[in-house]
C-alpha cells in the first residue's frame, strides 16, 4: 500500500525491493520486501540505524550494488514506465545523472584526487552529451562555471585539485556533478555526514535551493532526526531492511505510531530533559539470523505474544502515515501509545 500524498503525482514507486548478500554463512536480506512511492518535487528522509538498509536501497537503485549482494527481487518505476531494476549496463548508465543522480556520503571518494575538479566536471557533461552532441571546451566550461555558481562556489575553483577544498567545498562540487544534468530525483547519501554543523546546514540550504529550482525530488538518506526534521516533508523509517513507518514529518516527529519510531524520537537530546540520555534497548538485529515474526520483537518494549510469530505487514493507520506492527492490525486505529 502507498500513501496517497494528497495529488501529488508518483516519480518512482517502488514495490516488493529485495536486496540480498550472499555470504558463507548464509544469505542476509539488506533490503527486505520494501515499498515506498515517491512524489514528484518532494523531499524525503530515510532514517534508520547503520545496517539497516537505507543506504542498500538507494544503491540499487543506481544499480551499484557490488558482488556478493545482488537485487533479489522487486520494481523501481519511474513515471514513464522505466523499471531502473530492469536496465541493462547502458540503459541505466543514460538514466544515472540524467532521471536519477546521487550525492555520495564521502565527497573524497567519489572525486578523482588526481584530476582537477572543473576537468571532472566538464568530463561527465562529455560522458553523457548524446551521440553528435558534445559541446565544444568553452562551453563546458561555461556550463561548469554556471553549475558552481548554483551551488555557491567561485569559478576558480575549476583548477583546483580535490584535496585543495575543505570538505564543504568538496561536497558543493559533488553536488554539482549531480544536478549536471537537471536529475528529476536526486538521492542524497548522508551527505553532510563529515561536515561541522555550521557547513551541515549550508549545503542541506543549497541542496533545498536546487531542489526548488529543478522541481526535483529528493531521497535524503541518514540518521540524523534533527536534520530530518528541517529537510523532509515526508520520512521513512528502516530497521532491518524494512520500512517499519512511513508519514508526514510532523506525524512522525510529533505522533510516531511505530515502537520502533517512538524510541527513536525519545532518544533525540532535549534541551529540556536534562542529563538524561535515553537509547534504544537491546541490539541491532544480525542479518544473518535474524529474528521470527517481527525483526523488532526482542528489543521492543510493547511486544506481545504474537510479534514472536507473526510478521506485521505495512499498513495505513491515519492520512498519510503507514505502519508495520502488529498492534495496529489488530485495532487499526489504536495508537500504540
Ligand atoms: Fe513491537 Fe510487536 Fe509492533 Fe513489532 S509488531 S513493533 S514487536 S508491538
Amino acid at each position: 500500500m502507498s500513501v496517497n500524498g494528497g495529488n501529488k503525482e508518483t516519480l518512482l514507486d517502488i514495490r516488493g525491493m529485495e536486496v540480498h548478500f550472499e555470504t558463507r554463512r548464509g544469505i542476509a536480506r539488506a533490503v527486505n520486501e520494501v515499498d515506498l512511492t515517491l512524489y514528484k518535487g518532494e523531499r524525503f528522509g530515510l532514517v534508520g540505524e547503520s545496517g539497516s538498509g537505507k543506504t542498500t536501497l538507494i544503491l540499487a537503485l543506481l544499480r551499484m550494488i557490488k558482488t556478493p549482494g545482488f537485487i533479489a527481487a522487486g520494481s523501481a518505476t519511474l513515471d514513464d514506465g522505466t523499471d531502473l531494476l530492469k536496465l541493462n549496463r547502458e540503459e541505466i548508465r543514460r538514466v544515472r545523472l540524467k532521471r536519477v543522480a546521487m550525492v555520495p556520503q564521502g565527497a573524497m571518494n567519489s572525486l578523482n584526487p588526481v584530476m582537477r575538479i572543473g576537468d571532472q566536471l566538464m568530463l561527465t557533461i562529455r560522458e553523457h552529451a548524446e551521440d553528435g552532441e558534445i559541446p565544444d571546451k568553452h562551453t563546458q566550461l561555461k556550463q561548469v562555471e554556471e553549475l558552481f555558481y548554483r551551488v555557491g562556489l567561485k569559478p576558480a575553483v575549476a583548477r583546483l585539485y580535490p584535496h585543495e577544498l575543505s570538505g564543504g567545498m568538496k561536497q558543493r562540487a559533488c553536488i554539482a556533478q549531480a544536478i549536471s544534468l537537471n536529475p528529476q530525483l536526486i538521492l542524497a547519501d548522508e551527505p553532510t555526514s563529515a561536515l561541522d554543523v555550521v557547513v551541515q546546514r549550508q549545503i542541506m540550504q543549497t541542496l533545498r535551493k536546487l531542489q526548488n529550482e529543478l522541481d526535483a525530488t529528493v531521497l535524503l538518506v541518514g540518521h540524523d532526526m534533527g536534520l530530518m526534521a528541517q529537510f523532509a516533508e515526508r520520512v521513512g523509517i528502516m530497521y532491518g531492511g524494512k520500512l517499519v513507518e512511513v508519514g508526514p514529518v510532523e506525524d512522525i516527529f510529533h505522533n510516531p505510531q511505530h515502537p520502533y519510531t517512538q524510541l527513536l524520537i525519545s532518544s533525540i537530546p532535549n534541551f529540556e530533559i536534562k542529563g538524561e540520555f535515553r537509547g534504544i534497548p537491546g541490539v541491532g538485529l544480525s542479518l544473518l539470523d535474524p529474528p521470527t515474526g517481527c525483526l523488532f520483537h526482542p528489543r521492543c518494549p510493547k511486544a506481545i505474544d504474537r510479534c514472536k510469530s507473526v510478521e506485521p505487514q505495512l499498513k495505513e493507520v491515519a492520512a498519510d502515515q503507514l505502519v508495520s506492527c502488529l498492534l495496529h492490525e489488530e485495532d487499526q486505529h489504536a495508537p500504540a501509545s
